[in-house]
């Protein structure tokens, strides 16, 4: 036992305690991309490495520092998709659902980052992202926001904030950026080392350091929205306006830029100060240039990623999740003759009621071990298939939830008698 293998460090399993929440809250936010018209695309994890250099940026974190980068067999270059927007867009391209359409796309899956794993933090995690082209806003902005919001509400998280920004067009960006970087480097001592590191490379990812100093250091600099163009102005306006007649609130943050270099205009994020440091759950924004970037003709685009892992972190917090599923039947069968009967009546139980767990007993063992099984599967009844019930076509059935006695009938009624039984529970 000394020498097992264990799974690699920030790579984690989920067990089937977890994997029923997890397979709640997947339901729930697939259900309301259903419900606003979004339709699923289904992308590979690997990837050429030059899509991701290209698309999110040779100087960012992922690329830099995240990204699980190697070689295959032939030499080529390969990642491990840090995220899905490039692939879903490359995909787009590839199969041509951009010419004269307006695709709304999710996607959901594990996203692998090479990070320093923490509570929140993997890295092999799992992301539901969405994305729509073809439409240059607000409106879809507003829509696109609101549907997040509905899936949060839906999810029974009422504490998780909206923050906005707009990031205006890539001129109004490189203008803003010379501003920043000659005020910050009258502060160079001030800033720490990846602040320092980031003047050069970008700049704009310091406005989001977990810094103190820097933050304070940056209450005097200059900021974004004074350098924002006409337009881009407008169109923020616009989308403020939509939500707030939507009922969604939102909190301005000026500071909030993205880790990927292809956004512009509208960006967001959700955020809440109950996950400590890992507190975005919801991260996304419009890419008018990254289509075009990929050789495709200029399409608008926005999307989102929300992250699973700190979202059923919250859920499990909040109570909100469905009890584990149980077994409604368990087939107590003693004997090997009552292995063919017993085969056979569960197939039939399972035909006639679709909507019951039937466990069959498999293995063998005494009548008092099977019961034990029995009562600990959570069953409601234990059905039995003993010598007796064997020789007159009969079955008999023992409440393990109650103190009733056990009953035999004959095995062509026990689905309607199950179903009433079960039906009744559900009414009452
Ligand atoms: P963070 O600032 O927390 O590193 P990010 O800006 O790098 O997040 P995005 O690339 O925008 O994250 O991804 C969208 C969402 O995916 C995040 O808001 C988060 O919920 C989740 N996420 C990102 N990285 C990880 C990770 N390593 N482990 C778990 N979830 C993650
Ligand atoms: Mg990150």
């Amino acid at each position: 036992m000394g020498n097992q293998i264990q799974s690699v460090r920030g790579f984690s399993d989920l067990l089937p305690e977890q994997t029923h929440v997890w397979r709640h809250v997947e339901g729930v936010l697939t259900g309301v991309l259903a419900r606003y018209g979004y339709e699923e695309i289904r992308l590979p994890q690997l990837e050429k490495t030059e899509l991701f250099s290209r698309t999110i940026g040779e100087v960012t974190d992922i690329v830099e520092k995240e990204m699980y980068t190697f070689e295959d067999r032939n030499g080529d270059s390969l990642s491990l998709r840090p995220e899905g927007t490039a692939g879903c867009v490359r995909a787009c391209l590839q199969h041509g659902l951009l010419h004269n359409q307006q695709p709304r796309l999710w996607y959901m899956g594990s996203m692998f980052r090479h990070e320093r794993p923490q509570k929140g933090r993997l890295r092999q995690f799992h992301q539901i992202g969405a994305e729509v082209f073809g439409l240059a806003g607000p409106d879809v902005d507003a829509e696109l926001i609101a549907m997040t919001a509905r899936m949060l509400r839906e999810l029974g998280l009422d504490h998780v904030r909206l923050q906005l920004n707009s990031l205006g067009t890539p001129e109004a960006r490189a203008r803003y950026r010379e501003a920043l970087v000659e005020y910050l480097s009258g502060h160079r001592e001030r800033l720490d080392e990846d602040s320092r590191r980031r003047l050069d490379t970008n700049p704009l990812r310091i406005l989001d350091s977990k810094n103190s100093d820097t933050q304070d250091l940056l209450d005097g600099a200059p900021a974004l929205r004074d350098y924002l163009d006409a337009d881009s102005v407008a169109h923020f306006r616009q989308l403020c306006n939509l939500l707030e007649q939507a009922g969604v609130a939102y909190e301005v943050n000026p500071r909030l830029v993205r880790g990927l270099d292809y956004y512009g205009r509208t960006v967001f994020e959700w955020v809440t100060d109950r996950l400590g440091a890992q507190g975005t759950v919801c991260a996304g924004g419009r890419y008018d240039a990254l289509v075009e970037q990929l050789g495709g003709k200029p399409t608008s685009a926005i999307g989102f990623a929300l992250g699973l892992e700190r979202l059923v972190a919250l859920v499990e917090e909040a109570g909100g999740v469905p009890a584990r599923p149980a077994a409604d039947l368990y087939l107590v069968l003693v004997g090997e003759e009552a292995s063919a009967p017993g085969l056979m009546l569960a197939e039939q139980l399972r035909d006639a009621l679709p909507g019951l767990r039937v466990q069959m007993h498999c293995g063998g063992g005494s009548f008092k071990s099977q019961f034990k099984r029995a009562d600990r599967s959570g069953a409601r009844y234990a059905l039995v298939l003993a010598a007796d019930e064997l020789a007159a076509g009969t079955v008999s059935i023992k409440n393990l939830r109650a103190d009733e006695p056990q009953h035999t009938v004959p095995r062509d009624e026990l689905p309607a008698l199950l179903g009433a039984a079960f039906a009744e529970q559900e009414g009452g």
